[in-house]
């Protein structure tokens, strides 16, 4: 049978990565690949309470069909939460999503025709590169240093690419890198769109996650002109597995985002958005991320630490303040796609870099996730790692 697949279908290639990261979930790896939260921090005998309080006070309400913008009480809950981090929002600029992966897939669908330009730090979150590919942009990309996106090189670009469709940039702790935007540049690029008449697409899953140094305001915080869409999620600070994230934007284009999404699917569970209001009715939500910044703290300090003590000294890394990746730089003569076929023969994985390029290099760089290890593995799997980039040079 010829199976008709539509151009865009055929156009999709698997990356290798997933076969990469099967290959590393094998138990006798030490895997750095992923970027999962600890799960040991899932708040699981509170939310046993939690399901049952949903259950006995709003019964059948929460298994039925919802509306495409989700549960008023949870939107109404994001912007009280948006509002101590500085950004000001009632519950009509705000759509809860399926995960702020949902909300990146709209974004393209919405904003990106064949051939359009869209901006984004380089390197830049794997997945959001896939789902922007299923609407054939041209990817422009900016260099950055440790204070994340570089102004006078966006400035170029936006000069070389009148009519680019939007900024797309993860200023807090970045995947993969986890370098943070500074202020002055934060500020700077919401001048430059304004100048530019361009979007930002400001994607900020791990803000909250901060385990050093001074928290930062969003750049949504900057716009006067509702030019920046902000996403979120609940997956870091809560549970990825219930799928809750989140989209703060100008009306307009929030009543756009809800036609997509009707017909994407329908809504984003009901159950689930009770839960989250109802968790953070019964808990203190921020006393929980304490604990999860507290422990992230530890394991990144550890993972710096064995990264200074046994990595050649031609390695160099970058020091996040929160997050959950850590970005490594190896000389030049390395490739760390080769490097991994060996590491993985040693029991260690990571995701090798090339990935998060959208028009390729960054054949010497790779990703390293400390959120999901014990320091004990983090210990042994920097030591795997550091064999077998000692045996190469
Ligand atoms: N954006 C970035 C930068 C991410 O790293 C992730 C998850 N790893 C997401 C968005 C998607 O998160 P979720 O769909 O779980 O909210």
């Amino acid at each position: 049978m010829n199976i008709n697949f539509s151009k865009r279908a055929r156009a999709m290639k698997p990356s290798g990565t997933h076969q990469l990261l099967q290959m590393s979930e094998r138990p006798e790896v030490i895997s750095f690949a992923g970027g999962f939260p600890a799960p040991e921090l899932f708040p699981v005998e509170a939310l046993k309470a939690v399901c049952e309080a949903v259950l006995d006070e709003q019964g059948p309400a929460s298994l039925q069909y919802s509306t495409t913008e989700g549960y008023i009480p949870l939107r109404t809950a994001i912007c009280d939460r948006m509002k101590m981090i500085g950004i000001e929002a009632s519950y009509e600029h705000v759509m809860i999503t399926s995960g702020s992966q949902q909300a990146i897939d709209l974004t393209g669908k919405l904003f990106i025709d064949d051939g359009d330009v869209i901006i984004c730090e380089s390197p830049t979150y794997l997945a959001a590169i896939n789902a922007f590919k299923l609407y054939n942009p041209q990817f422009v990309e900016v260099a950055m240093d440790e204070d994340g996106m570089i102004m006078e090189e966006l400035e170029k670009k936006l000069q070389a690419h009148p009519g680019a469709k939007f900024i797309y940039t993860i200023p807090d702790f970045q995947n993969p890198t986890g370098r943070t935007m500074n202020l002055e540049r934060r500020q700077r690029m919401v001048e430059l769109a304004n100048q530019y008449d361009v979007l930002i697409l400001e994607d900020n899953p791990y803000g909250a996650i901060r385990f050093a140094g001074e928290p930062l305001p969003p750049i949504k915080h900057f716009d006067s002109e509702g030019r920046v869409i902000y996403l979120s999620t609940f997956s870091k600070i809560f549970s990825p597995g219930l799928r809750l994230g989140w989209i703060c934007a100008d009306e307009a284009m929030i009543e756009k985002y809800v036609l997509l999404k009707e017909s994407s699917d329908l809504h984003t569970d009901s159950f689930a958005q009770r839960i989250a209001v109802k968790y953070m009715e019964m808990n203190d939500l921020d006393a929980h991320i304490d604990r999860i910044r507290a422990i992230y703290r530890e394991r990144y300090t550890t993972m710096v630490s064995c990264i200074e003590q046994f990595l050649p000294h031609s390695v160099s890394h970058s020091t996040p303040e929160g997050g959950l990746f850590i970005w490594l730089e190896l000389p030049e003569s390395i490739d760390s796609a080769e490097l991994l076929q060996d590491c993985l023969n040693n029991h260690v994985a990571f995701v090798s870099g090339a990935a998060f390029f959208p028009n390729g290099g960054g054949h010497n760089t790779l990703r390293l996730n400390f959120s999901n290890m014990s320091n004990e593995n983090i210990t042994e799997g920097i030591k795997r790692l550091a064999d077998v980039l000692h045996s190469k040079l």
